[in-house]
């Protein structure tokens, strides 16, 4: 909002605008600059440090806060189950302000210092983290809540804030993280920058890896109208090779195919083993076997059962490139799909990943690259990641014990 101007009809006071105001609201943003400047680097690196954990088992996290701290809770938790600065596959959180009917009911019934506690006794689970957000480290419901984790094998995490304290939560938490300032509102710059912190690391720990999702009949072997015949696969021009080098640039192989041979009764997913068990076997003397092989047995149209049905993983859907992000560790803004379809291009830019089309056919889903064969894709990709290195790929930092 801009103090200079008119308000109604009268211009606003000069001397309100450019000498007291002015000089109050530089206060806020030194006393800010002067809690950063001492941002306690290490205890955030332990709180992500759990939250990896956390995901790593399994778990979840959960956060709460009052009125400020709610909204930071929410941040975090928007963070985590969305994406931060990486496309990736979504993480499980919960605010525990979120649903203004438990929330009502619960502090009806037991009380608002117990509307906390009473939904981490509901939700939480052994390996789950709670972040307990708290400017003062002394509201109620929120030491309640901590309480209760406690208890339930909850490891918690707390955003607290200064006079080298933070209240009670500071001696509860299994790791304090501590905003080095006296007032309310600096404190929250504080626990805004620990959450973009916490979730860049979390980020970077959990999904470190680069890929390249590869679509198979056209793109990787000669198309075969629903082939299933393992000894008829033919490996196309380049192929090898272009693996090869993609793998040593250090880009996860993940093969993404739309096998609807399947539900339409052409044949039943142990060839579809098969097929791929043949492929690994031509490619793996090379060292170019793929690091993982997903595929849609799916479709709509289909007479099978189970496979008849709509699905979230049938390309141009996005399904296959997420699950084998989420297995793989998979970084999706510094990935790739290659294919020779339009769906191959669309599945690509809906999961969040640069495309290359290989082949004659148009797409009107423009991808990022048209490549002549293989080889001229693979060589794209790894161009274009040449250029790229050491700004969006950048190596994972540590995050401490
Ligand atoms: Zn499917």
């Amino acid at each position: 909002m801009c103090l200079v101007g008119r308000v109604g009809n009268t211009p606003m006071s000069g001397s309100f605008a450019d000498g007291f105001a002015r000089s109050r609201a530089g206060d806020w943003a030194r006393k800010a600059q002067g809690m950063l400047a001492g941002f306690p680097d290490g205890a955030a690196g332990r709180a992500a440090g759990l939250i990896v954990a956390c995901y790593e088992g399994g778990g979840k996290v959960l956060a709460c806060g009052n009125g400020g701290s709610a909204m930071e809770a929410q941040h975090l938790v928007a963070e985590l189950v969305g994406k931060f600065e990486r496309d990736r596959a979504s993480l499980p959180a919960l605010a525990l302000h979120h649903n203004p009917a438990s929330l009502t009911a619960i502090a009806n019934d037991y009380g608002y210092d117990n509307a906390f506690a009473h939904q981490v006794d509901a939700l939480g689970s052994p390996g789950d983290v709670l972040v307990a957000i708290s400017t003062s480290g002394d509201s109620e419901n929120t030491v309640r809540a901590v309480l209760t984790a406690r208890e339930k094998g909850v490891v918690t995490v707390g955003y607290l804030g200064g006079n080298g304290r933070g209240g009670r939560l500071g001696d509860l938490v299994d790791v304090p993280v501590f905003l080095d300032a006296q007032d309310t509102a600096t404190v929250q710059v504080g626990h805004l920058v620990l959450t973009h912190a916490i979730c860049g690391l979390v980020e970077e720990a959990l999904f470190p890896n680069k890929a390249v999702f590869l679509d198979r009949d056209g793109t990787l072997i000669v198309n075969r109208h629903y082939g299933s015949d393992p000894e008829k696969i033919e490996l196309l021009g380049g192929v090898v090779e272009g693996l090869l080098k993609l793998r040593e640039a250090g880009y996860k192989l993940v093969l993404v195919s739309n096998q609807s041979g399947v539900a339409r009764g052409y044949f039943d997913e142990l060839a579809v083993a098969r097929m791929h068990d043949r492929l690994q076997r031509m490619l793996d003397p090379h060292g170019a076997a793929l690091d993982g092989l997903e595929y849609c047995p799916h479709h709509p149209e289909g007479i099978t059962h189970p496979y008849a049905i709509e699905c979230a993983c049938r390309k141009p859907a996005p399904g296959m490139l997420r699950r084998a992000a989420r297995k793989h560790g998979v970084n999706l803004s510094a990935s790739w799909m290659v294919g020779d379809i339009e769906a191959d291009i669309e599945a690509g830019h809906r999961a969040g990943v640069r495309s290359v089309l290989v082949g004659p056919e148009e797409s009107p889903v423009p991808p990022d690259y048209r490549a002549t064969d293989f080889t001229d894709a693979a060589l794209h990709i790894l161009e274009s990641s040449a250029e790229t290195h050491g700004t969006s790929e950048q190596s994972t930092a540590g995050l401490g014990s």
